[in-house]
């Protein structure tokens, strides 16, 4: 697999050189230059393959020339170690359910599957590396709790403060060892650009060897295209027939853009709806062709408040920038507090079934598209369990919210964050005095 960047200066690199790196020099954010088709016999019988057989299905196909077959088959073995059932909410209305994993969020699948790979490479080298990551709240979650021990290897993890859940915050910050968490006076996107700022130092970059673990790795893309393989296979042994729409939450859109490759690939999948909160900048772009990125909002579904989505660049070279047929694959909807805790509410009086609030999202996507469409089997994802929201959710809605046992342990412990302000000045001074 050969990758290219979305600002097409940087030279093309190769999949190790792209996970290790990040981000390409010139910025941009690393591409497949071909996106293979699985093959049709795969595709036409997904009913008969286990998660993890679908998984590896997938992963092979596209990283046969850079990992040995059993080694993959491992790594997959090891990341996908849990389900991601699909349950049956109303009538061809269906929730994929995507925290089944360590940190009840979706993006276990993406933190454990980078770890995993990023450790096979390190075991040929003698360096450690260091990753640096930016987090809104559950990437930090999956990342410490995937990397938690992996040798050669330290987190620093850079959140904004007062603006992630309790649950979140001590996922974070107690897990020790070579996790650390820096607790950043800023939004989520001056994290952003701390981390982005750090990978453009050259000094930086090279003494520390950096590496990122944002949804910008693409790395962490990959793995997200496998529930979507997962979902399909699961409706057809339920043997509906009708064409698929996908509702996706989204802020920094790598979920999105994962099913978008899934598609590439040969998914069967009839639409994608992206849901959105107040920060709608992709389904403004689908309304006026102009992407117009902004500082974020904050809302209650605050892992999804992100004002400059990255992987905007990768959904745009899908498509060769081309509007029109992003319309025809993509359709937004922009859902507010008040509807979103509506709905919580609603779903849970109805259906006797609890949503966190970017599911929420989700839910109401997908219903504003379907009324809309023509018949469909519409799955939305359900990105996290809602005790990572308790906070978020009105007293009466969290007091009915179950916490799983271990996290109910993990809140016990003692938080440990470092303060910081939101210049990479500071970051700079500390990551180059911690001498990493
Ligand atoms: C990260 C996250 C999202 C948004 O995913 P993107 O890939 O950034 O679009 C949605 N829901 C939850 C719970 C998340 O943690």
């Amino acid at each position: 697999m050969q990758l290219y960047s979305t600002k097409h200066i940087s030279p093309n690199v190769t999949f190790e050189e792209a996970i290790f790196r990040g981000l390409p020099p010139d910025n941009g954010l690393y591409m497949p230059t071909a996106i293979p088709s699985l093959p049709t016999n795969f595709v036409e019988n997904l009913e008969n393959y286990t998660f993890p057989e679908i998984a590896y299905q997938v992963a092979e196909c596209l990283l046969s020339d850079e990992i040995p077959q059993e080694v993959l088959k491992e790594i997959i073995e090891d990341a996908v170690n849990f389900d991601a059932p699909l349950v049956e909410l109303e009538k061809n209305v269906f929730v994929l359910e995507l925290f089944h994993g360590p940190s009840l969020a979706f993006k276990d699948f993406g933190a454990r599957f980078m770890a995993r790979v990023m450790s096979y490479y390190l075991q040929k080298s003698t360096k450690n590396i260091n990753i640096l990551v930016a987090t809104s709240g559950d990437t930090g979650g999956a990342v410490a709790l995937g990397f938690l021990n992996t040798p050669g290897i330290n987190v620093t993890i850079l959140y904004p403060s007062g603006k992630v859940s309790e649950l979140q915050e001590k996922q974070l910050t107690t897990l020790g060892g070579n996790i650390t968490a820096l607790e950043i006076d800023g939004t989520f996107d001056d994290c952003q650009a701390m981390v982005k700022q750090a990978f453009l130092d050259q000094t930086l970059a090279q003494n520390l060897n950096l590496s990122s673990a944002n949804s910008i790795n693409i790395a962490r893309l990959i793995p997200q295209s496998f529930y979507y393989f997962h979902a399909i296979a699961q409706l057809k042994r339920k043997k509906l027939n009708l064409p698929v729409v996908f509702s996706v939450p989204s802020g920094n859109f790598g979920n999105l853009g994962a099913g978008l490759i899934a598609k590439k690939m040969g998914l069967p999948v009839n639409h994608y709806v992206a849901s959105t909160n107040a920060n709608d900048i992709i389904p403004q772009y689908l309304e006026t062709g102009i992407f117009s990125p902004r500082a974020s909002i904050k809302t209650i579904s605050n892992a999804m408040d992100v004002g400059n989505p990255s992987n905007f660049a990768r959904m745009a070279d899908l498509y060769q920038d081309d509007v029109a047929s992003i319309r025809n694959d993509i359709s937004g909807y922009k859902i507010t507090d008040e509807e979103t805790e509506d709905a919580i509410e609603k779903v849970l009086a109805q259906f006797n079934y609890m949503m966190c609030p970017h599911t929420a999202v989700a839910y109401l996507g997908l219903h504003k598209y379907l009324i809309t469409s023509p018949p469909a089997l519409g799955v939305l994802l359900a990105t996290a369990h809602p005790s990572k929201f308790v906070n978020e959710l009105k007293p009466e809605i969290a007091a009915k919210v179950t916490v799983p046992e271990n996290m109910q342990k993990l809140m016990q412990r003692e938080k440990k964050s470092i303060k910081m302000g939101n210049s990479f000045a500071e970051l700079k001074k500390y990551l180059t005095s911690n001498n990493l």
